[in-house]
């Protein structure tokens, strides 16, 4: 209740001033990567020429379940602010802009024929915040390229939240965070999924739900971000 109070809020203040994303903005310039700007296996910043076919000097020699990797910046400013500001500062209408953003990048990249899916929050999580980011992000993604949307990854427990864990405790956090859906199989059996999420760092979470969006027998997995991190060497 007080999350749906917080965000009809919110909507009418925005509605009132200028959008927090036009002030963001005014304040920041900033502009989407081109493909040339990532490695496309990891994620992390590679400079002009630095990706060969078995990805960059972060991640040669490493197996990701996922084909390739989107993203739209590195994680650092002013991305960390405006991702910031849509999941802990209740402006939720950076989520359906990054959506639309995220689905521009994929018109270079994006696979053939794909379905899109949103990493899945608790619901627990999604009533304090009222809404998943990540889900808002999906949705307009697949409405500006028409693309269908499934959801066959739910959450298994609630986790404590991320940020404040290790990266040790972060890959064994997300193992057996996700399950399936029952109907799993017949929402992307044979299909190319896209995977929308906000962030991609360690990998854990999205590592976790791209395993087992294979298991439920996904052609392909593509990870779609706002923004990555750059691996440790
Ligand atoms: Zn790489």
């Amino acid at each position: 209740m007080f999350a749906f109070l917080r965000r009809a809020v919110t909507a009418l203040l925005d509605a009132l001033l200028p959008s927090p994303i036009t002030l963001a903005l005014a304040e920041t310039p900033w502009q989407p990567d081109t493909v040339h700007a990532y490695c496309p296996r990891c994620g992390s910043s590679a400079g002009f020429g630095a990706v060969k076919a078995d990805g960059c000097s972060r991640c040669v020699g490493q197996r990701f379940p996922w084909a390739r990797v989107t993203r739209l910046g590195a994680w650092e400013e002013p991305l960390q602010a405006f991702v910031g500001a849509m999941k802990y500062r209740q402006h939720w209408a950076w989520a359906p802009w990054f959506g639309t953003h995220l689905a521009e990048a994929l018109r270079l990249d994006a696979p053939a024929a794909p379905v899109v899916v949103c990493v899945p929050m608790h619901w627990r999580r999604r009533l304090e915040r009222g809404y998943n980011q990540a889900d808002l992000m999906a949705e307009a993604l697949a409405k500006t390229r028409q693309w269908p949307l499934a959801h066959p990854l739910k959450r298994a427990r609630h986790d404590p939240k991320q940020m404040s864990l290790s990266r040790n405790q972060r890959l064994l956090h997300a193992r057996g965070a996700f399950a399936l859906r029952k109907n799993a199989a017949r929402q992307i059996g044979g299909r190319h999924v896209i995977l929308v999420d906000d962030v991609l760092t360690t990998g854990a979470t999205l590592r976790q739900c791209a395993r087992l969006l294979r298991r439920a027998g996904a052609a392909s997995v593509h990870v779609a971000v706002v923004a990555a991190a750059d691996r440790r060497k």
